[in-house]
């Protein structure tokens, strides 16, 4: 029986033991999914204990940076984005992977029919989660990518080095904007009931562009009903933590994901709470 725990803080909110457990339950993997809340000075102990004992798991808020610098063999995303969020054994070695950047992927090209290839997304945010997006969207081969975020900085520094020459600075005035395929909210607005819309309907860019916000909640995010309310096809971040979480599994099973099975078990924990 093989330990894959997900190491945060904080982490009793997480819906990822429900998908996991339920995916492991489906195909008869010898695992179990705990939540474990770590302190800092705990996780590399943790961490890597918990490989070498054959295990392995995710790892959240606030240690994705840590992480990075604690697995030996890190995958080429965690180098990138400078955040790991998998980790397991193989060969002997602790290996990292940030799926935040599969997961995105997958959850974008569900949602507009088709990859990023070519595509003109605008991004609101710089954390930790718009790293993974734009990674994600420069190997897709995106046309361009629009960054806007409350600290200008912080969007200067994610454009300059991960954008690929394809990132720019959303300026004060979005008519400079042409049309978008997909606009992203990769801030935490929506987390708190009462926090602004990241982006009001009349701030939208010319054309019907598909909005995926990364938040997600119990029902429908404020945004996401806003959006389709105007009629844009919109989705929360629901559908990228059911498949970070496949990107995951495969990673520790080396086999495909249950991903229906996963779905299933995010609509049940997310009703029944
Ligand atoms: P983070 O590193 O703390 O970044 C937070 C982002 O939100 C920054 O861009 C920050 O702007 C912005 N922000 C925070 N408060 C704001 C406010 N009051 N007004 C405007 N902007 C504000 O967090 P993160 O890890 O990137 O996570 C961002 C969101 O993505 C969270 O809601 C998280 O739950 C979600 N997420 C979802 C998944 C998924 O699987 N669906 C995966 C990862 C993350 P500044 O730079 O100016 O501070």
């Amino acid at each position: 029986m093989r330990l894959l725990a997900l190491l945060g803080d904080p982490v009793a909110h997480s819906l990822s033991p429900a998908i996991q457990n339920a995916a492991f339950r489906k195909t008869g993997v010898e695992g179990i999914y705990l939540p474990l809340r770590t302190g800092k000075g705990d996780l590399p102990g943790l961490l890597r204990g918990i490989a070498r004992a054959g295990g392995g798991g995710n790892v959240t808020l606030p240690h994705k940076e840590s992480a990075a610098a604690l697995v030996e063999q890190p995958l080429p995303a965690v180098v990138r984005t400078g955040a790991c969020n998998t980790f397991w054994l193989a060969d002997g070695r602790v290996h990292g992977d940030n799926t935040d950047v599969e997961g995105f992927r997958r959850a974008l090209r569900r949602l507009l029919g088709r990859d990023a290839a070519g595509a003109r997304v605008l991004l609101l945010g710089a954390g930790g989660a718009a790293r993974a997006v734009v990674h994600s969207l420069v190997e897709d081969g995106v046309e361009g990518i629009w960054i806007r975020n409350r600290s200008r900085e912080r969007a200067v520094e994610l454009a300059e080095t991960l954008g690929g020459g394809r990132a720019r600075i959303m300026e004060a005035s979005p008519t400079t904007l042409s049309e978008m395929d997909a606009v992203v909210n990769a801030t935490r607005l929506g987390l708190e009931a009462d926090d602004p819309l990241p982006l009001l309907p009349d701030e939208f860019p010319p054309g019907e562009p598909a909005c995926l916000d990364l938040v997600y909640a119990p029902a429908e995010t404020p945004w996401v009903r806003t959006m389709r309310d105007i009629g844009l096809p919109a989705e929360d971040g629901g559908e990228m933590l059911v498949q970070q979480g496949a990107a995951a599994y495969e990673r520790w099973w080396d086999g495909p994901a249950p991903i229906e099975v996963m779905r299933d078990a995010l609509t049940k924990v997310r009703t029944t709470g």
